[in-house]
């Protein structure tokens, strides 16, 4: 049994992290600061989980930090904590730069002392994304050995606490690993995401919002995949290094709106008639909206034998099942904290 100590496991990948993490026999303490992106019902399953326990806290309140890390003593750190909308970030980036820069730093601060002082089996391990390494063309993977060039806010601010964690990692010794994975879609993902909002703007018959004409690709990667690639990384990563995480599934937007649009008039069929593709609406484009992100996972694959199970077509009938099965965790969102009106545009 190992102890993880995960930061940000109220968010979506997190939680998702924590399930697949009890699910192997692992003890857990969940440091996360609810911030808007945090929701505690993704966890309710596991309330009463004598191998789980949560802390609310702040990744920059390294006083805090520092005792619930000395105090749990684990033997791995997963950081998923982080703000992780692009276009929140096109709005303010203020809480970008403190929680995954500034953030990333002081975790790595406590946990060097904690390391050297106290286990040095210890391993921090940083998730990371693809965006750091901009945007590709029509041809072409991301590497591990592609250069940093990220557009946004947020993907520079990822970039900046990817730069910290390998530093720490080569000035101080301390065990690291990052993983720099593609867009995650599944359970428990706040709907500001496109996969959510387009699920819950359909599902709620407003119109389906999207971006420029929709030709710009993802690589989609299921969270359960991800969350197994991570696992493998935690327990077989060699010391220093970074593996690139994809589904292989690249996807234009309009191509996921459409799918989307053909699952839900199966399952749900529209009250009004028609089919969901009736609400889709192109709208203004984002500011330096990448056009192509897509991931060479052969090192993970050769190196320590992952690979995702799901396609975007198994992974999808899932995922939009699983939102039309929990529409009261969908309504405590909508009705509390996010509308789904558009984000990211910014007039000055
Ligand atoms: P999320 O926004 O759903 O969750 C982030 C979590 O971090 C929330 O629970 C939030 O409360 C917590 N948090 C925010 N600021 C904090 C702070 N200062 N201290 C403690 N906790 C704080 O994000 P997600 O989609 O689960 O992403 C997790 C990580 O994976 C992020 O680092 C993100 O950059 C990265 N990532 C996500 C994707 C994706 O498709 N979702 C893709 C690539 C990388």
């Amino acid at each position: 049994m190992n102890k993880i100590l995960i930061t940000g496991g109220a968010g979506f990948i997190g939680s998702n992290f924590i399930y697949y993490c009890l699910n192997n026999n692992n003890i857990i303490l969940n440091y996360d600061l609810l911030s808007y992106a945090g929701n505690i019902n993704n966890l309710e399953k596991i309330t009463d989980n004598e191998n789980y326990r949560f802390v609310r806290g702040d990744i920059c309140d390294k006083e805090y930090f520092n005792e619930c890390l000395k105090e749990f003593k684990p033997d791995f750190l997963v950081n998923f904590a982080a703000e992780s909308h692009v276009d929140r970030s096109i709005d303010d980036s203020t809480d970008f730069i403190k929680t995954n820069i500034l953030g990333t730093s002081i975790l790595l601060d406590s946990c060097l002392e904690y390391y050297s002082k106290i286990n040095n089996k210890f391993k921090f391990l940083h998730i990371s994304t693809d965006e750091v390494y901009g945007s590709l063309a029509n041809d072409g993977l991301f590497t591990e050995k592609t250069s940093y060039n990220p557009s946004s806010p947020y993907s520079a601010s990822k970039a900046s606490s990817d730069h910290l964690v390998n530093a720490w990692n080569k000035t101080y010794g301390i065990k690291t690993n990052i993983i720099n994975c593609s867009n995650n879609y599944g359970p428990y993902q706040f709907p500001e995401k496109l996969i959510p909002l387009v699920i819950i703007s359909a599902i709620n018959e407003k119109s389906i919002p999207i971006y420029g004409d929709g030709s710009n690709i993802r690589d989609w990667l299921y969270v359960e995949d991800h969350c197994s690639a991570i696992y493998t990384v935690l327990l077989n990563g060699e010391n220093g290094e970074t593996y690139n995480v994809g589904g292989g599934q690249e996807k234009s937007n309009l191509e996921v709106v459409n799918s989307i649009c053909e699952i839900l008039d199966r399952l749900n069929p529209s009250s009004k008639s028609g089919s969901y593709k009736d609400l889709i609406n192109f709208v203004e484009d984002r500011p330096g909206h990448d056009f192509r992100y897509a991931v060479d996972y052969s090192k993970i694959k050769n190196e320590l034998s992952w690979e995702p199970k799901e396609t975007f077509i198994s992974g999808i009938n899932k995922t939009v099942s699983w939102y039309l099965n929990n529409l009261d965790w969908i309504k405590l969102i909508t009705d509390n904290k996010y509308n789904l009106d558009r984000l990211g545009i910014r007039n000055d």
